[in-house]
């Protein structure tokens, strides 16, 4: 009689950021296929659920956005702690917003659980050929510093949205 090991089948997975650079329009890509321009839609609660194919297995990402709550630093943790993935967004068109990211990850890698998979992700890339701040060198050369995995995306045309995604679950997947 075989034993099988019993495999999580959520993941919780929250995103951190400043205001405006996406969140929610990430979340909405991704779980609606949805864009808006000017407000994304408040689709509600923080948090928010998804299934995944990884492998053979289909696991349920519980994402936990928290959008609108930036001001309250100090409600942050309870996202985190819990948290297997984190997605750090910035906006590529906006400099101040990745050194805002450089202090999330500086507090992820000192408050979240270790092993914690940590992506870093620059939103906007429909508009990076007109308005590029951030420039790819620099947010790889974070990335390899501080052992993140980085993507760029636009919740605009979708571009890497499902990736980054099927990137953090095949990572949290991984390192169970
Ligand atoms: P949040 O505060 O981080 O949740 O940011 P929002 O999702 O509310 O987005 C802020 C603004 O940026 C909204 O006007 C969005 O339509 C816009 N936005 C978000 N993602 C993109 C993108 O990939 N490309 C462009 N051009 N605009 C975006």
């Amino acid at each position: 009689e075989s034993v099988i090991p019993a495999q999580k089948s959520s993941f919780r997975v929250v995103l951190l950021g400043d205001q405006g650079v996406g969140k929610s329009s990430i979340s909405l890509r991704f779980l609606r296929d949805e864009f808006h321009e000017h407000n994304a839609p408040t689709i509600g609660a923080a948090y928010l659920t998804q299934t995944l194919k990884v492998g053979d297995r289909t696991v349920k990402l519980d994402l936990w956005d928290t959008a609108g709550q930036e001001r309250f630093a100090s409600l942050a943790p309870m996202y985190y702690r819990t948290a297997q993935g984190a997605i750090v967004v910035y906006d590529i068109c906006c400099k101040s917003t990745f050194i805002r990211a450089k202090d999330w990850v500086k507090e992820l890698k000192a408050q979240a659980p270790p092993g914690t998979i940590i992506l870093l992700c620059g939103n906007k890339l429909d508009l990076a050929t007109e308005n590029r701040e951030v420039m790819i060198e620099d947010a790889l050369q974070m990335a390899k510093d501080k052992g993140l995995i980085f993507m760029e995306v636009s919740a605009k045309s979708g571009q890497g949205i499902k990736s980054t995604f099927q990137t953090i679950a095949e990572k949290v997947v991984a390192r169970e």
